[in-house]
């Protein structure tokens, strides 16, 4: 098991708990060293790093950036980045501040499909208004009774072609990876099984491509071992790592209890084949 969990949210994105709550949750459950990666936001990372100091635990500073690439959207983690460092602050405060119109049009279009009150409902579930995302959407959705569970939501609404979307235009993918690897940190893609499932998914070819131009941007990992993989595609993207020379990185993506497809604790090892992401930062110490 590793003791790494390198991927998760507080209630400065769309996660349930505070970044107090969260590292200690962290630390009860067997994790040594933890990055928080809230959504386009570094604005956790001092509350979480004095609880990681009580519990003994090192914090990593992350963030996990929204970017479009040509008709998906992706994510791109930051793993030890300089959150001080002013293209990255102010690059993900743009990317950020496109959402409080976004959220606008999405409770537009669910009023349209007769679900009013969604917007005000929405701010209710968000920790930080700032962040406001499809995720309290969702948890708005589920309390006033529309859907059984944020699961059914993501198959009823809010993806494309159903009420609630709309679509966004998030970071570059040249823009994130080089404001992450600019800050010093390492950019890393977010579980890729993600993009290759759904109502669109991306083919071999086009993952390819995708790994080709994150290589050649400057990124350097992805993520292999996730909370939404299967231990099937722990070893496919083990392979794709070992084709583009990447950095195997590992995270729950835990976003609160009973919300998560994987609690934040210890996460299967990766395949033998993988060079974990830590290597990047741990030499330099
Ligand atoms: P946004 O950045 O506002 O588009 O929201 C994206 C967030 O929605 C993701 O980070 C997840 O937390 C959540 N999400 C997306 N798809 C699903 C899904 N199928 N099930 C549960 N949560 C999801
Ligand atoms: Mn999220
Ligand atoms: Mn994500
Ligand atoms: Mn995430």
């Amino acid at each position: 098991m590793l003791d790494y969990d390198l991927h998760c949210h507080s209630a400065v994105s769309d996660g349930l708990l505070s970044p107090t709550e969260l590292v200690a949750r962290a630390a009860e459950r067997g994790v040594k060293v933890l990055a928080l990666t809230d959504h386009d936001d570094l604005g956790g990372l001092d509350e979480a790093r004095a609880a990681a100091q009580l519990h003994g635990m090192q914090l990593i500073n992350g963030v996990e950036i929204s970017v479009s690439w040509r008709s998906y959207t992706l994510h791109i983690v930051g793993l030890n980045v300089d959150p001080a460092y002013p293209p990255l602050a102010d690059g993900v405060a743009a990317v950020r501040s496109g959402r409080g119109a976004r959220a606008q049009l999405m409770a537009d279009s669910l009023a349209r499909s007769g679900i009013g009150g969604a917007l005000e409902g929405a701010y209710q579930y968000a920790g930080n208004p700032a962040l406001i995302g499809r995720t309290h959407f969702a948890r708005f959705l589920v309390e006033s009774g529309h859907c059984k569970d944020v699961g059914s939501v993501f198959k009823n609404y809010l993806v494309k072609g159903k009420p609630g979307y709309v679509p966004h235009e998030w970071a570059a993918l040249a823009d994130a990876v080089g404001w992450i690897a600019d800050s010093g940190g390492v950019a890393v893609l977010a579980h890729p099984g993600r993009y290759m499932a759904g109502r669109k998914p991306m083919g071999r070819p086009t993952m390819r491509e995708l790994l080709a131009e994150f290589v050649g941007l400057g990124g350097r990992g992805i993520e292999v071992v996730s909370g939404s993989h299967t231990p099937e595609q722990y070893a496919e993207f083990a392979r794709y790592a070992e084709e583009f020379n990447l950095l195997a990185s590992c995270g729950s993506d835990f976003h609160g209890p009973g919300e998560s497809y994987r609690d934040l604790g210890r996460l299967p090892d990766f395949p033998l084949s993988c060079r974990p992401v830590w290597g990047a930062w741990e030499n330099n110490m």
